[in-house]
């Protein structure tokens, strides 16, 4: 039950109309993509610049209630989505200005609740963009939300994930202090470098939201690369995708490298593009440069470190994700409307990856006759983050995210197969992005570690307000939701 003093607070702190108090809008903003169980938001505000952010979290931290913080809410671990009763949900959608690009330094400062879409078109008339340029659901994921999940995908193969581009950080902390980080630390205007004595912004990267409310962010920022080419390989199954990739990967001279497999080919060949249609895999890989010289050496370069006889096959798959990098999935999955699509991931070393993708292979041989009696299907992506690979497998059943739910026990199954496949992939070394309130991060995480991090929670969020239960620091409350209850899910997300 939400105090009347509280909602009074949030709407003087941004305004009766920023102020969501409506049950039915509740649930769906606190839903994700994860049909994970969601206990809804009490409330909800909207703040549009960071004096206002403060004051809602202020304001919750004054009537103690717990906070959360959302962007896109284009997630699938129910990082957002409250565990606690009474939480207050922190909309940042309103915060989406990009507040000051310098060309002359190649930095961008943006409001959290930007997408990478929106920062990504503001950037291009000034011929610039930061060097991991988002994820694919960028038209709605938010800048702040890729920073919280360490998102990856464009650009990853040779600037890293969203953490990786990040200069400081302006966090409203739990008590409602504005803390900065890195290159917002400093009394001096200008915004420098990330190091200057021990820097505090990793604490807020990659944490699921755990550790603070983002308010503001500084990006760096590179010359937008003027020419762009692209080539695909054709593999005979998952390892030897692995081992282009690996390859491809190495030098360190591709932009993107990502690779698909059949179900991907059939989704493919509905849009037209059916080259890859007779291959298991594919494996795309994206250069780009200053001028068309040396974009054509790079991918001559990189076509000399796979083996003489690797089948090259036409490239325009690539070459149109990059025309449409924030429409392009939502097209491609546009004939798959009428299913839930339920990814995992984990992040390998090349050298691990092979045991992941046996992992993957044993995964399917001992369900095949579970997943074909409910009718779950599998899939699976593969992207280069760096050196490292990143194996999405993903399961889908039939039914929609909203009030068609499809057969609930398909769904069942489906939830608990991907746990399964979670599992499994942390026993053989894998990392994860997204941790949100799924992956269980303590358990694959060194005991010290652990320890310490804890610790720094305790010290910035002592009475675990902030989006509790998120990378599994639940503080001591026994209403934190432990397990999946899915006859709790509803709704698709707002
Ligand atoms: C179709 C589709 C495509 C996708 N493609 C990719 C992809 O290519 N690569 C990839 O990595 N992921 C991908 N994802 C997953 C997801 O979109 C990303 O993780 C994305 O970065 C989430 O951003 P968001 O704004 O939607 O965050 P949300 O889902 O709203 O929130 C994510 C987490 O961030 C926290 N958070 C949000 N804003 C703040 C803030 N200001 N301060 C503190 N914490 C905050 C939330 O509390 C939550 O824990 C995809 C998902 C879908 C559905």
């Amino acid at each position: 039950v939400t105090s009347t003093a509280l909602v009074g607070d949030l709407i003087g702190a941004v305004g009766v109309e920023h102020v969501v108090v409506d049950p039915i809008a509740l649930e769906r903003l606190s839903a994700d993509y994860s049909l994970e169980p969601a206990i809804p938001a009490a409330v909800a505000a909207a703040p549009a610049q960071t004096g206002e952010l403060v004051a809602v979290v202020a304001a919750a931290a004054r009537h103690r209630a717990g906070i959360a913080a959302r962007g896109g809410a284009m997630s699938y671990t129910r990082a957002h989505s409250p565990a606690r009763e009474g939480t207050v949900l922190l909309d940042t959608r309103r915060m989406d200005q990009v507040l000051a690009i310098n060309e002359t330094d190649l930095t961008v400062t943006v409001q959290a609740g930007c997408t990478w879409e929106q920062l990504y078109l503001a950037l291009r008339p000034h011929d610039v963009r930061t060097p991991f340029w988002g994820p694919l659901s960028g038209h709605s994921s938010t800048v702040g939300g890729a920073l919280s999940q360490n998102a990856a995908f464009l650009g990853s193969a040779g600037h890293g994930s969203a953490a990786d581009g990040v200069l400081g950080l302006s966090v409203a902390l739990a008590d409602g202090r504005l803390l900065r980080t890195g290159a917002h630390a400093p009394r001096s205007p200008g915004l420098v470098d990330r190091h200057f004595g021990p820097d505090l912004t990793g604490v807020f990267l990659a944490d699921a939201g755990a550790m603070g409310v983002k308010a503001e962010v500084t990006l760096a920022l590179m010359p937008t690369p003027t020419h762009v080419g692209a080539a695909v390989f054709a593999a005979r199954d998952i390892h030897h995708a692995l081992d282009l990739m690996t390859a491809l990967a190495r030098p360190g001279v591709a932009s993107d490298i990502y690779a698909f497999d059949g179900f991907y080919h059939r989704l493919l060949a509905g849009q037209g593009f059916d080259a890859a249609l007779r291959w298991p895999w594919t494996v795309n890989v994206v250069v780009e440069g200053p001028a068309q010289e040396i974009v054509n050496a790079q991918l001559v370069f990189l076509r000399r470190q796979l083996a003489p006889d690797a089948t090259e096959i036409d490239a325009s798959v690539p070459l149109a994700m990059r025309a449409d990098p924030f429409g392009a999935t939502r097209t491609m999955f546009a004939a798959e409307a009428q299913a839930v699509h339920l990814p995992v991931h984990g992040i390998f070393a090349p050298s691990a990856a092979h045991g992941a993708a046996d992992e993957l292979r044993d995964f399917a041989d001992r369900h095949r006759e579970r997943l074909a009696r409910h009718g779950i299907g599998t899939w699976t992506m593969l992207v280069a983050v760096g050196r490292r690979l990143i194996l999405e497998p993903t399961l889908f059943v039939a039914g929609g995210y909203g009030d068609d739910g499809g057969d609930p026990r398909a769904r069942q199954v489906a939830l608990e197969l991907r746990r399964e496949l979670a599992r499994h992939l942390g026993r053989r070394g894998a990392i994860h992005n997204q941790v949100g309130k799924y992956y269980p991060f303590r358990e694959l995480l060194d005991p010290v570690s652990w320890e310490a991090l804890a610790a720094v929670k305790q010290l910035l969020d002592p009475d675990h307000l902030v989006n509790a239960g998120a990378l599994g620091l639940a503080g001591a409350e026994p209403e934190l939701v432990a397990e999946p209850a899915p006859e709790r899910t509803r709704g698709a997300p707002a």
